[in-house]
């Protein structure tokens, strides 16, 4: 399965929220507060991990995949295949969220009204588009 021109969006909106897709779109939003919270204050290790996990686990419901379950199941074992078992990612792939209980502290149950939409995101995309 491959779908091509995926748009990549942050958004702040509440910790429990690590990205969503929206259904039947070419649209990945991801929680600004979150990958914020993580790149100040953990390591770069983890940043990428935690991005990587959250981006496989959107794009496979981009595909048309909505069971939740399912989902995490292949996020897991798409890394575990790349990564290995003992890679950050891997670690982070079934519950990316699961791996910072902090995030449950920052207290924001608020969704921003505002979004910023990555450039060049899914770059090597953009020349079938034209
Ligand atoms: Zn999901």
């Amino acid at each position: 399965m491959n779908r091509t021109g995926l748009n990549l969006i942050l958004q702040g909106m509440p910790s429990n929220l690590g990205a969503y897709h929206v259904l039947g779109s070419n649209i990945i939003v991801a929680n600004r507060y979150i990958l914020e919270y993580i790149k100040n204050t953990k390591s770069k290790e983890e940043y990428n991990s935690f991005i990587f996990a959250i981006l496989a686990h959107e794009y496979l419901h981009s595909l048309g995949i909505i069971d939740e379950n399912k989902v995490r199941k292949m996020t897991y074992k798409v890394c575990f295949d790349m990564f290995g078992k003992d890679h950050t990612t891997t670690k982070f792939a079934y519950n990316p969220l699961g791996a910072f209980p902090q995030l449950q502290m920052i207290s924001n149950n608020k969704f921003e009204t505002s979004f910023t939409q990555i450039k060049k995101f899914d770059d090597k995309n953009l020349s079938y588009i034209g």
